[in-house]
């Protein structure tokens, strides 16, 4: 069994975060948030922080560092996630290395204890965008040529309609590219000084999941 695993996923957009962690819950226990997913179910709500938040997104920006560390903070209170003997996976937050400081600060007890960076070259990733669709409830995602949904268009859990997120196009894409590269060396940076960075490259997500699965469970299992 794993315990006590607290992970952050880190990878440029489309590099196979979503789905990593949702191959990752066939097999082990542990809970994911998204940040992007939380952001996308306040837009749905069309909460004042969803209204911001859709319009930074849109243009491929990045919502301001302290709305994102309240949003998290809450979602981590509301799971009583702030003590010992927990197991969760992050995938979008910490983003920025303010971020993980202000992260670290509230964590004190259980802070994020594994970093794991997918490190997928981008003309994969650019291709994978192009054909990618979400169950945005969920934030299961299907792509139409590597992981087809069984009926074309539909979540193979709820039946419910797939989108293509506004955000995957080829302008928006780049932007966000950007600036993933213009906060990724800092943020990796504080966590490989913490001693916690550990990096996986390929080409796909079966090429990476069984190393994924192989580092965590070496790690992280208890007997
Ligand atoms: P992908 O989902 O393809 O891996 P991604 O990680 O860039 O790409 P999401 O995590 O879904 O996409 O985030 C979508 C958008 O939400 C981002 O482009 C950004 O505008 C905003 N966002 C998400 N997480 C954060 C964060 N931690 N800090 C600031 N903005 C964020
Ligand atoms: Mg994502």
């Amino acid at each position: 069994m794993i315990k006590n695993l607290r992970l952050l996923l880190l990878g440029a957009p489309g590099s196979g975060k979503g789905t990593q962690t949702s191959r990752l819950l066939e097999k082990i226990q542990i809970t994911p948030v998204s940040s992007g997913d939380l952001l996308r179910t306040e837009i749905s709500k069309k909460s004042s922080l969803g209204l911001l938040a859709s319009k930074i997104i849109q243009k491929g920006g990045l919502v301001p560092d302290h709305l994102m560390i309240a949003l998290i903070y809450r979602e981590f209170q509301a799971r009583n996630w702030l003590g010992q003997d927990c197991s969760w996976l992050l995938d979008g937050f910490p983003r920025t290395q303010n971020q993980a400081v202000a992260l670290d600060d509230k964590l004190t007890v259980a802070p994020i204890n594994c970093v794991i960076e997918l490190d997928v070259p981008e003309k994969v990733i650019l291709e994978r965008i192009e054909n990618r669709y979400i169950h945005i409830p969920s934030g299961r995602i299907y792509n139409q040529q590597y992981n087809p949904p069984k009926v074309p268009g539909k979540d193979d859990i709820t039946g419910e309609p797939l989108s293509k997120r506004p955000d995957d196009n080829a302008e928006v894409f780049k932007r966000r590219l950007d600036n993933y590269h213009k906060e990724i060396d800092p943020l990796k940076e504080y966590f490989k000084n913490k001693g916690i960075l550990h990096s996986i490259r390929g080409e796909t997500s079966d090429i990476i999941f069984p190393q994924l699965y192989e580092y965590i469970t070496s790690e992280f299992t208890s007997k």
